[in-house]
């Protein structure tokens, strides 16, 4: 039975963008680095292979890059001009919050890129 949620917050906890309840990701938890990457070959509730094509998130390091570097000069201006954080502190702290962030934005990034792509069932 398909679900209600958002398409956004479907993206945002990583689950089945076509049934919206199995996970993509082996392991919830993005900062186990090691398994950060390990996605299930198909989703568990509805079968919906998850890497459709050899190369396919080669489009979702595009995304990543764009996003990432959207939301740092957001950060950075709020901090820079809404704060008054001194120029280098604000970048520090930007880049900081990168690299902090980066394994939600990966995963984050992925999950939009096969959403862009898949259609919902609504009759299942
Ligand atoms: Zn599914």
């Amino acid at each position: 039975m398909a679900s209600t949620k958002s398409k956004f917050s479907v993206v945002l906890q990583n689950k089945c963008p076509r049934c919206q309840e199995g996970e993509m990701f082996v392991d919830p938890n993005p900062y186990h680095l090691n398994n950060m990457a390990k996605m299930h070959r198909n989703c568990a509730k509805c079968g919906l292979r998850f890497e459709p094509e050899t190369g396919f998130y080669y489009g979702a390091m595009y995304l990543s890059y764009a996003l990432g570097v959207f939301s740092s000069l957001i950060i950075f201006a709020i901090l820079n001009f809404v704060f008054r954080i001194p120029t280098l502190w604000a970048f520090i702290i930007v880049a900081l919050s990168w690299i902090g962030l980066s394994p939600m934005l990966f995963r984050f990034s992925r999950s939009l890129w096969l959403s862009l792509f898949t259609n919902r069932h609504r009759d299942i």
